[in-house]
C-alpha cells in the first residue's frame, strides 16, 4: 500500500516537474549551432582551396593590455586555426599613437597575403575608434565596422556585416523565429552591435541583406525605465546589448517572446568568491515566461566568433574573384 502511494507521489512530482520544464523557454544553444557552422566553414574552405584560392589569412591587431580583449582575440585565433584559416595577432603597446596604428593598418591593407583585418576594440582613449575602423580596407574589414560596409548594410546592399548581429540573425533563422511584421525591441544603440542589429531586423528581406522585416523600436539610456518595460512587453523579439546585469526582468516579457541576450558582464559569485559571466537578462526568471532564450555564456558569443570566420572566408573569396576578373 505504502509502495503504491510512494509511486503515485513520485509520478505526480515528476509530472509537475516535466510540466514546469515544458513551460520553460527553449534554450538557444549558440555554442552547438556555432560548432556546426564551423564544421560547414571547414568544408567550404577545403572546396575553395581546390579552386586555386589561397588560404585565407586573418590579422588581428590589439593595442594595449586589456585582459578581456586579449582573451577574445586568443579565442578568435583558435577558431581560425580550427577551420583552416591562417592567422596572426599583432600586439602593439598601449603607447602606440594613432598615426602608428594607421601605418600598421595601411601596410596590412596593401599586403596581398592578408584577406581580413580586425582591430580589437576598444582602442586606448588617445586613438579615435571611428578613424581606425574607417582606415581598414572595405574588402578586408571582417568586423564590418568601416563606414562603407555600414552604409552598404543600411542601403540593403551586400557587405561584410558585423559579426554579432549577423550571429543573432542566424540564431533567429535557425529556430524559425517569425520576424516578418513582428515587433522587435533592440536595447542599446551602439554603432557596432545594436545599430546594425536594428537594421538587420527592420530592413526589407527582398534585398541582398535578406533582412528580417520586423517593426523595430530602439531603446537607449534616455529611454525611461517604465517606457523600456512597456516597449519590451509589446515585443515578440528582444535583443539586449547594454552591459547591465538584470536590466531585463520577467515582468518585461511578453509570454512566448524570443529573448536574445548579447550583454556580457563579469560578476563575483558571492558564494564561491569566483568570477562568472552573466548577461543583461535575468535568465532564471525570464526563461519562465519567454518562448526562446539565449544563455550567457554559450549563446551569442560563440556565434560572433563563427560569423567572424564566415566574414573572413567571404572576404577572401571576393578578393580572389576580383583578382581573377582583372
Ligand atoms: P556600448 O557601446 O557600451 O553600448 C551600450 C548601449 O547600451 C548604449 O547604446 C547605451 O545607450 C545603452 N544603454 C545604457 N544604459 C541603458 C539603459 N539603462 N537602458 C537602455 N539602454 C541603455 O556596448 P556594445 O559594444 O553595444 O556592447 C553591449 C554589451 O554587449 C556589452 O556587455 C558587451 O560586452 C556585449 N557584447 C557581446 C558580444 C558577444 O559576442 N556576445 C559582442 C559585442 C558586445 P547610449 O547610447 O544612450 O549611451
Amino acid at each position: 500500500m505504502w509502495r503504491r502511494s510512494l509511486e503515485s507521489l513520485v509520478f505526480s512530482i515528476s509530472r509537475r516537474y516535466v510540466a514546469k520544464e515544458c513551460n520553460m523557454a527553449q534554450l538557444i544553444d549558440g555554442k552547438s549551432i556555432a560548432q556546426d557552422i564551423r564544421k560547414q566553414l571547414t568544408q567550404e574552405l577545403k572546396e575553395l582551396l581546390t579552386t586555386g584560392c589561397p588560404v585565407p589569412h586573418l590579422t588581428a591587431v590589439i593595442v594595449g593590455e586589456d585582459e578581456a580583449s586579449k582573451k577574445y582575440v586568443a579565442n578568435k585565433m583558435v577558431a581560425c586555426r580550427e577551420v583552416g584559416i591562417s592567422c596572426e595577432t599583432k600586439k602593439l603597446p598601449a603607447s602606440t599613437t594613432q598615426e602608428e596604428l594607421l601605418d600598421v593598418i595601411a601596410k596590412l591593407n596593401k599586403d596581398p597575403q592578408v584577406s581580413g583585418i580586425l582591430v580589437q576594440l576598444p582602442v586606448p582613449d588617445h586613438i579615435n575608434e571611428r578613424t581606425i575602423c574607417n582606415a581598414v580596407h572595405v574588402d578586408k574589414d571582417v568586423d564590418g565596422f568601416n563606414e562603407q560596409n555600414m552604409g552598404r548594410l543600411a542601403l540593403d546592399m551586400d557587405s561584410l556585416v558585423p559579426a554579432t548581429p549577423l550571429g543573432v540573425k542566424r540564431l533567429l533563422e535557425h529556430f524559425n523565429i517569425e520576424t516578418l511584421g513582428r515587433n522587435a525591441v533592440v536595447v542599446g544603440r551602439s554603432k557596432n552591435v545594436s545599430l546594425p542589429m536594428a537594421i538587420l531586423l527592420s530592413s526589407d528581406g527582398r534585398y541582398n541583406t535578406k533582412a528580417l522585416d520586423a517593426t523595430v523600436t530602439i531603446c537607449h539610456r534616455h529611454t525611461p525605465p517604465k517606457e523600456l518595460a512597456r516597449y519590451c512587453r509589446n515585443a515578440d523579439i528582444i535583443v539586449v546589448a547594454v552591459g547591465k546585469v538584470g536590466l531585463i526582468t520577467k515582468d518585461m516579457i511578453k509570454p512566448g517572446a524570443c529573448v536574445i541576450d548579447v550583454g556580457i558582464n563579469r560578476i563575483k559569485d558571492e558564494k564561491t568568491g569566483t568570477f562568472k559571466l552573466v548577461g543583461d537578462v535575468d535568465f532564471d526568471e525570464v526563461r519562465q515566461v519567454a518562448g526562446h532564450i539565449t544563455p550567457v555564456p554559450g549563446g551569442v558569443g560563440p556565434m560572433t566568433v563563427a560569423m567572424l570566420l564566415h566574414n573572413t572566408l567571404k572576404a577572401s573569396k571576393k578578393q580572389f574573384s576580383d583578382r581573377n576578373s582583372c
